[in-house]
């Protein structure tokens, strides 16, 4: 069942054709389904939705806070509605499995208007003293405006979740909002901003278009753009670093995550955590465990554990409820995988499972003998592989885990609390996860890239600050 969509864009609240050319059509990556098609904005209709948003900035950033909220829980509700719909179309056209899908939806995305409506309440200044002079007459106030535009643009692996911070939170705080989400899930973000249309968010306040990376190019160039929040790719981000200049930014960028498994570990629970790692979302998380580093005494006995676990998993249609892993989503995706699988084993590693693929669905697979020279060891792969490496100390560990260019999420199995200590301050990563699995991320807790894996953080309030301006107002009172 494709679903019935060829818009294109939704500038100044109504749905318009893109003029951009040719239609993207959306093929499910399980079965080459036609999921829907969209059709990418011009570069006026580009111009058009920041001119939208612009317009509607002074007006909704005057709306009553409270208003703002209400509109937000009003979305929170509608969204409850719509998750299950919104799920169906996620898991055939981005291949996650269905309950990865209604995770996405009821855990995360829901969350951002809960939480949004929250955070907006307790987002404020400040009046500090002055000790510059010595009358003791000076007051400075400290407080957080909206920055105006912001453009969201997202990947496909969480293709509403991740697009819904910047939107949500911009939104409530009282900006408005240009999104150019990814070409492999544009059908469900229409369904998204359906939502906060219906929801009541004005005309102007939301706005999108459909496209690939030179229409996003060209909305995170725009002038008139006061804050950028981009999630991707590394290579992409330092585009979109250079092309932003001197805007506000968030950038989440791609990860090489380590999990490290110490010799005191609860082996069992370690291989839990791999599992979650490196094959929930067939691996295309930037969290995924990409590798895992196993002390060289338990080595044998994890990768046994890892081995048993993953023969169990059902892998095929994600819209099934009894399938545990899906589709990779994208050629590209399939081509690095095989290609960092082939490049290992000709460097002497070896496939202790898996490693063949039918189209889009690659089999889980675990790889031994991985080593620091390896691309699979020094690149992101974002496919279904646990590759293994192992060391034989603490600072072995430190080492391996550090000597990547990416910093995203690390994970660090032991009992010992003084080693699980010392490991969380030395490595190189926006989070550190002691006993959890690297795919663990909290609404509670800011969320963001060491190295380049990004800048700035997101999740709970932490992304108001990429798009307010903190000004000083200061009051002589003499
Ligand atoms: P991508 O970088 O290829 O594309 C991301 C988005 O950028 C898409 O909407 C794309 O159309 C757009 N784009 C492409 N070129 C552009 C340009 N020059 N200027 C502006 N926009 C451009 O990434 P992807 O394949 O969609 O997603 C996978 C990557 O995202 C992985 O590296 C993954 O680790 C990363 N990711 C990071 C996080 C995080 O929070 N750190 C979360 C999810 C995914």
């Amino acid at each position: 069942m494709a679903v019935a969509t060829s818009y294109g864009a939704f500038i100044a609240g109504e749905w318009v054709q893109g003029e951009g050319g040719a239609e993207i059509e959306v093929r499910a990556p399980y079965d080459n389904s036609l999921v829907g098609t969209v059709t990418p904005a011009s570069e006026a209709q580009v111009d058009a939705a920041v001119a939208a948003a612009k317009a509607a900035f002074p007006a909704w950033r005057k709306t009553p806070l409270r208003t703002r909220v209400e509109i937000c829980r009003r979305a929170f509700d509608l969204c409850m509605e719509r998750n299950e719909e919104i799920a169906e179309v996620i898991a055939r056209e981005v291949g996650k499995t269905i309950r990865e899908a209604r995770e996405e939806m009821e855990e995360y995305t829901v969350d951002h208007f809960r939480r949004a409506s929250e955070d907006v309440l307790r987002y404020y200044g400040n009046v500090l003293p002055s000790t510059q002079e010595s009358t003791g007459t000076k007051r400075i106030m400290v407080v957080q405006e909206p920055i105006g535009v912001v453009a969201a643009v997202s990947p496909w692996n969480f293709p509403v979740d991740i697009a819904g911070i910047p939107l949500v939170y911009g939104l409530a705080l009282g900006c408005t909002t240009v999104w150019k989400p990814s070409e492999y899930a544009p059908i469900c973000a229409n369904m998204f901003v359906q939502l906060l249309h219906d929801a009541g968010f004005p005309p102007g306040t939301v706005n999108l278009v459909h496209g690939r990376g030179e229409i996003g190019s060209q909305l995170v160039k725009h002038p008139d753009v006061g804050s950028v929040v981009f999630t991707g790719s590394v290579e992409t981000g330092e585009k979109v670093a250079r092309d932003a200049g001197l805007k506000n930014r968030v950038l989440e960028l791609g990860g090489n995550g380590p999990q490290i498994v110490f010799a005191d570990a609860d082996i069992d629970k370690a291989a839990d955590a791999a599992i979650m790692g490196c094959f929930y979302l067939a691996g295309q998380c930037c969290t995924a465990a990409e590798r895992i580093l196993v002390h060289a005494s338990v080595k044998d006995r994890f990768v046994e554990a890892l081995t048993s676990r993953t023969r169990d998993l059902k892998v095929g249609d994600p819209t099934l409820e009894e399938t545990d892993m899906g589709p990779v989503r994208t050629p590209a995706v399939l081509a690095r995988t095989k290609a960092h699988i082939a490049d290992a084993v000709e460097k002497g590693a070896r496939v202790v499972l898996g490693g063949g693929n039918d189209g889009q669905l690659h089999e889980p697979t675990i790889v031994d003998g991985v080593t620091s020279d390896m691309r699979i060891a020094q690149e992101e792969t974002f496919g279904p592989v646990a590759p293994i490496m192992s060391f034989e100390s603490a600072d072995d560990a430190i080492r391996i885990a550090n000597e990547t260019h990416f910093g995203l999420t690390a994970s660090v199995f032991t009992n010992d609390l003084r080693l699980a200590w010392k490991m969380a301050e030395a490595l190189e990563h926006g989070t550190v996860h002691i006993n959890e699995t690297t795919n663990y991320w909290d609404q509670m807790a800011p969320f963001g890239g060491a190295k380049k894996s990004g800048a700035g953080r997101e999740l709970a309030g932490y992304i108001l600050d990429a798009m307010s301006e903190t000004k000083q107002i200061t009051w002589e009172i003499g």
